[in-house]
């Protein structure tokens, strides 16, 4: 049994969704996919959760009645005479964030943001499996908070193993079904409330699920042609890397390489389970293999870009040293406010840490460091990652910038550039 994992962009419209199930009816062998919110639904439902927090309620409800008609026009498109059935369970899902809407939200962003931001899966998956159904490619809907058990940690729920463990053979009976389909991205506590495994978490879902059920391989199927050696989105020659360890893969995920989850790759290591990247535009295409081997890498530079970086820089108030007791409290606040910590540079009298911009909480972060040290903070910066750089690739990514740090080892350069 094989997992098919399908992002956004695979199913941003009633195109993409033919061409999914095209993919998947193309596949005889029992199939276990994973689907992520259509298109950029799951940004819209962020941007619908903070306007409810926000006290902005026709706007949340404005974004609400966007998505609807977004995915009802899609239904329209896939059944040409229509599909009730359908489209009343889609009513009853905007129909709930409506009546949500309407009552005060609680204290915690977060448990809204999980309770708002999962009906993009919920949706997008209804519509696939309804879709292959007529198709006549048996598919049975899963509703993934039945088996993927997690904590409270809202936004970012850790799978709870043993449970999902027990669970989840249970839920992925294949019975009469070839095809079992359920949402990426979505788990729930033991009280059944959802969760949500961290924005681009379907990939996850898929290495779970491939973990648990003994898969032979998933493959994760993208708009670009496999991993590239650099964002074709954003660099002129870039070239695909056919084959690459899962050491490899999680270094480059790590730095901010956004073909994969960083989280995807544990999960297969253990069972050794091949990862495969491939275009869902051209599907016969061989695309990249992340697997068990050694390192085949022809070491051509890899390029990653991570954009929206701030990098804060603190200085203790009087002329005392940076020492370790104020750094682990520096990192104990960053860990409060969930604020992951992409690079650090440290001299005597300053300590200087790179994030994502957050996006909330930052003021409230800037104001705690000032209780202790002087701080300052530069925004807007990318951080540029170059694996097994050349002087020429160095030079190309940085002539004309302000860097504002820089770091390199044997193999490995990073740059902080305006
Ligand atoms: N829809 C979610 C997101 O956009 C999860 C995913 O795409 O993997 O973050
Ligand atoms: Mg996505």
């Amino acid at each position: 049994m094989k997992v098919f994992k399908f992002g956004g962009a695979s199913v941003k419209d009633a195109a993409g969704v033919i061409n999914t199930a095209a993919i998947i009816c193309a596949e005889p062998d029992q199939l276990i996919v994973v689907v992520s919110a259509m298109g950029k639904t799951t940004d819209a439902l962020v941007a619908v959760t903070r306007n409810y927090f926000d006290g902005k309620i026709d706007e949340a409800l404005k974004g609400i009645i966007r998505l609807k008609e977004e995915h009802l026009h899609m239904v329209g498109k896939l059944f040409v005479s229509g599909n009730e059935k359908l489209e009343s369970t889609l009513l009853d899902d905007f129909e709930a964030l409506i009546k949500r809407m309407n009552i005060p939200p609680s204290l915690n962003y977060d448990f809204e943001y999980d309770q708002i931001v999962s009906t993009g899966e919920m949706v997008s998956t209804e519509i696939l499996a309804t879709y292959l159904n007529h198709l006549g490619r048996v598919t049975k809907w899963i509703d993934a908070g039945h088996y993927i058990r997690t904590n409270d940690t809202w936004r970012e729920g850790e799978i709870d193993w043993s449970l999902t463990r027990k669970l989840l053979p249970q839920a992925f009976q294949f019975d009469q079904n070839s095809v079992c389909l359920t949402q990426g991205f979505i788990g729930a506590t033991t009280f059944n409330l959802t969760t949500t495994l961290g924005r681009e978490g379907s990939d996850y879902t898929a290495a779970i699920l491939a973990n648990i059920m003994d898969a032979e391989s998933v493959t994760i199927w993208k708009d670009v042609p496999g991993i590239m050696n650099a964002d074709p989105h954003k660099y002129l020659n870039t070239c695909k890397l056919e084959k690459l360890s899962y050491r490899e893969a999680v270094e480059m995920t790590y730095y901010g390489a956004k073909v994969i989850h960083p989280k995807t790759m544990k999960p297969l290591v253990e069972k050794k389970i091949p990862l495969y990247v491939k275009s869902f535009i051209h599907p016969d295409e061989v695309g990249s293999m992340i697997c068990n081997i050694d390192h085949p890498m022809d070491y051509i530079p890899v390029f990653i870009n991570k954009e929206d970086q701030v990098l804060i820089t603190v200085s203790p108030k009087d002329f005392s040293f940076i020492a370790e007791e104020s750094i682990a409290n520096i990192y104990r606040l960053f860990s409060k406010f969930r604020m992951r910590v992409n690079l650090v540079q440290q001299s005597a009298m300053n300590f200087s840490l790179a994030i994502d911009r957050p996006e909330r909480d930052f003021e409230q972060l800037i104001q705690e460091l000032s209780e202790h040290f002087v701080v300052h903070y530069n925004d807007g910066l990318e951080l540029l990652t170059i694996r097994y750089f050349t002087q020429e690739a160095v030079t190309e990514c940085t002539v004309g910038r302000t860097i504002y740090v820089e770091q390199r080892t044997r193999k490995i350069v990073r740059f902080l550039l305006k």
